[in-house]
């Protein structure tokens, strides 16, 4: 034999077992979405890396080390999107979208960090997403988080917790940048390696390091929110009084930052307990300048990228339906097939979901295939029904059994399914 050929390291398969829940938590993204007039949009897995170092910014951990990158045979630098925000924006300036309507719009599929793999963190995962452009005000920021739990609670997910803080705009950020990085310099010997690089070039992502000795030090280090100006004050304000009256309760977390330089004002996330480290569920938040950054026309949005991965780890499994089939049909013994294949189709054709046993095989075999089909009825032609034009349909639940015309067939099947 030879050699196996090994997957690529956080790049998972998803096997036929697993497809019933990926499936029915597309399903309902897409119904919960839609139903907030959400429309969908795909765009490339490859853009240039320009894009995403230009819009996350190239000072983060994606930009600087988390990007599949690589030149094509034309010369030109592209990356696989490790987030779909910049991609998002970008289609929608190349398709002229920006022209001061509202769009709501989200997407569905794989992104690509190279990340140290562990539960909960791949290097290729997947995310829903949704970006809405063209609203200010902060009852959009509040509509998507409704959103989001509209959708975690309609897939079973409870034991959620909402955080939320304000990033304010870039010029409060410029100045509480200067606060924070004195605080930090003054406590350097305490933080981590790679937070130590970080306290110049990025010092907002040091608040959001795991590793205990720098969490302890951030616990006191200076709030953004205590440096935020009269419009992002003002605007905050209106995103806590909105959740106030949904009776949404939340947590203001004033260490919740985004390891993405586009976010402006405000920032969420929905996260569980029973995930372990890697806790967030959903993350999201307001990037008012983020259009302009890639060459658009002034547009404020707001958005949120959905784990898949992680939330399937915390989906209610008995909301994900069967996929077995009307009817499981057995050809028993030789030269059935025709018939048996043609009846199949009839049955197929009058909109039954039927499962064929190609090959065949033994009564008891084939009725035990049958049986872990899930189908509530077997099928069986053999030689005797195949002379005088009858199907045996058998019960699978009671062992009742009854030969028919193959006319009657559909019929029979449809009233056992009800
Ligand atoms: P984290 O702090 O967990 O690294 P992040 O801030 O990098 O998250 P975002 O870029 O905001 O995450 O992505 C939104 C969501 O996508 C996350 O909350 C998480 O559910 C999911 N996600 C991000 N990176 C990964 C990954 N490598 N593997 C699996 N899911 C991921
Ligand atoms: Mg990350």
């Amino acid at each position: 034999m030879a050699d196996k050929i090994r997957p690529v390291r956080g790049m998972n398969d998803v096997l036929p077992d697993e497809t019933p829940a990926w499936q029915h938590l597309e399903k309902e993204a897409r119904r919960v979405l839609e139903g907030y007039g959400y429309a969908e949009v795909r765009f490339p897995h490859l853009e240039r890396l320009e894009l995403f170092a230009r819009s996350i910014g190239e000072d983060t951990d994606i930009v600087e080390k988390e990007m599949y990158t690589f030149e094509d045979t034309g010369g030109d630098t592209l990356a696989l999107r490790p987030e779909g925000t910049a991609g998002c924006v970008r289609a929608g300036i190349t398709a002229g979208l920006f022209r001061g309507q509202t769009h709501r719009l989200y997407y569905i599929g794989p992104m690509f960090r190279h990340e140290r793999p562990q539960k909960g963190r791949y290097r290729q995962f997947h995310q829903v997403g949704v970006e809405a452009f063209g609203a200010e005000t902060a009852d959009m920021d509040v509509e998507q988080i409704l959103m989001a739990r509209r959708l975690l609670s309609d897939l079973g997910v409870g034991g959620l917790n909402l955080q939320l803080n304000s990033l304010g705009k870039p010029e409060d950020r410029r100045a509480y940048r200067a606060v924070l990085i004195d605080f930090l310099e003054a406590r350097q010997d305490q933080l981590c390696d790679t937070c130590r690089q970080r306290i110049p070039r990025n010092p907002m992502r040091v608040l959001d390091c795991k590793v205990e000795g720098c969490q302890a030090v951030v616990r006191d280090a200076p709030a953004i929110s205590d440096h935020l100006g009269e419009v992002s004050q003002a605007h905050f304000d209106r995103v806590r009084n909105l959740l106030d009256a949904a009776g949404v309760p939340y947590e203001h977390n004033p260490r919740l930052v985004r390891g993405l330089d586009y976010y402006t004002d405000t920032v969420f996330e929905w996260t569980s307990d029973q995930l372990g480290a890697q806790a967030t569920v959903v993350a999201g938040g307001r990037y008012d300048g983020l259009v302009t950054e890639i060459g658009g026309p002034s547009t404020p949005a707001v958005g949120f990228a959905l784990g898949i991965e992680r939330l399937l780890a915390l989906m209610d499994d008995e909301r994900i339906p069967g996929k077995a089939p009307d009817a499981f049909l057995a050809p028993l013994g030789t030269g059935v097939e025709a018939s048996a294949l043609a009846l199949a189709e009839n049955l197929r054709d009058r909109g039954l979901r039927v499962w064929y046993n190609c090959g065949g095989g033994s009564l008891k075999s084939q009725l035990k295939k049958a049986d872990r089909s899930g189908a509530p009825v077997s099928l069986v032609i053999g030689e005797q029904e195949m002379a005088d034009g009858t199907v045996l349909i058998r019960d699978l639940v009671t062992g009742d059994q009854q030969s028919v015309a193959r006319g009657e067939a559909a019929e029979i099947v449809r009233t056992r399914i009800g």
